[in-house]
């Protein structure tokens, strides 16, 4: 690959900007000559994090932008590789799209600024590496660069990786802020449609966790049929599965779930009422786990993380044991006082010997609670289940 390096006025890239406001998307400058986001970029997100303003307080005070790069394509034209959206921010302020916050308050649309204010804008050098190379190279390359800015994430490096007919299709379904079925989707998928959470999802979800694979066998596909099929097959079995909605669930692995329970029967009012049950339950820390809790008949109660007892409630118990052994000269670990074979039926434990255990197990209604608390050696503690 070769790379040569260019400046470019301010002045020179905006020249001919369109920016497509329902799409998001800056389209062309250098008069035509430039397309400013390529299919692998992503939407023009800067204006959302309050960046573009950033970028022209910028310009108006001659700090550089960074570097730029742009793609030599077949036909001689050139295409952002990086710096999308900074070029677009510079688009939208020198076409009057919106205002910049003055050291006054004012607010400052560019047909406001001074005559010298605008020059210094139009006027500014950005500087620009022109690559040229194969398809290959360029793609294996821009993998690799760290964009200034907000850094591509996994799944937006993938899609300019992948980019093709698959990759087009899928975002039209799934990186679609538009798309009536979003909402729905966010209540299992977390993170932003913009930023392909969605799309990363639906990936993971029927390739198994083997995104890059499925891309990659998949990539000059126009069709998206089985990917979309297996997604809406998820959700739907998530939705009816679990009726009762509740923001713990955005986020988990369906897929995973799917795979593994969706050949059990569920009673869906019967999982209602444990899911509200086990929701409101506050010895459980992990509430987000009740799901695969629920799935798998309520046998592994680990993964609900059940609250460990306060460091006081474990002083206070400490003391009372401790006291009573002393009196009675046997161990202040109650197991021990009971296990000859241990040879401990008369130690007194430090306290950062033992540990808090619950009586009678949270699985059996048992809380965590001073009154359901017995300070146990760690040996004991060990061999008892903590549930
Ligand atoms: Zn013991």
């Amino acid at each position: 690959m070769q790379t040569t390096l260019e400046q470019y006025t301010v002045r020179e890239i905006v020249e001919g900007f369109q920016y497509n406001a329902f799409e998001g998307k800056g389209l062309f400058g250098l008069g035509g000559q430039l397309t400013i986001q390529p299919e692998y970029q992503r939407n023009y997100i800067y204006a959302e994090k309050g960046q573009d303003a950033a970028c022209i307080h910028s310009l108006l005070k001659g700090y550089p932008l960074g570097l730029i790069y742009f793609n030599q394509t077949r036909d001689g034209k050139l295409e952002v590789l990086d710096g999308q959206q900074r070029i677009t921010s510079i688009g939208r302020y020198v076409t009057g799209k919106f205002a910049i916050v003055d050291d006054h308050g004012n607010q400052n649309y560019f047909s406001g600024l001074s005559q010298d204010q605008q020059d210094t804008i139009m006027e500014s050098q950005l500087l620009v590496y022109i690559c040229n190379g194969t398809e290959s190279e360029i793609k294996e390359w821009f993998q690799t660069i760290n964009i200034a800015g907000i850094p591509l994430n996994d799944q937006e490096v993938l899609n300019a990786v992948y980019s093709g007919p698959f990759v087009t299709a899928a975002k039209e379904v799934f990186s679609n802020s538009q798309n009536a079925n979003v909402q729905k989707w966010s209540v299992y998928v977390k993170g932003e449609v913009k930023r392909q959470a969605i799309l990363q999802t639906a990936l993971d979800w029927v390739s198994q966790g083997h995104i890059k694979d499925y891309m990659s066998l998949h990539r000059a596909d126009s069709s998206i049929t089985e990917m979309k099929a297996y997604f809406d097959t998820v959700i739907d079995w998530a939705s009816t599965t679990f009726p009762l909605v509740d923001s713990t669930m955005r986020g988990l692995n369906w897929g995973q779930l799917y795979r593994t329970y969706h050949r059990t029967a569920y009673n869906p009012a019967y999982v209602a009422d444990r899911t509200r049950a086990l929701l409101a339950d506050s010895d459980i820390t992990k509430h987000s786990a009740i799901y695969e809790f629920i799935l798998g008949g309520e046998k592994d109660v680990s993964l609900l993380n059940i609250r460990a007892f306060s460091a006081n409630d474990r002083r206070t118990r400490y003391q009372e044991q401790t006291n009573a052994a002393k009196k009675a000269g046997t161990s202040n670990c109650p197991t021990c006082v009971t296990d000859t074979e241990y040879k401990h039926t008369d130690y007194l434990w430090d306290i950062k010997d033992m540990e808090g255990d619950h009586v009678v197990p949270w699985s059996k209604g048992g809380r965590t609670e001073l009154s359901n608390l017995t300070m146990l050696c760690k040996h004991h503690n060990a061999m008892k289940s903590n549930h």
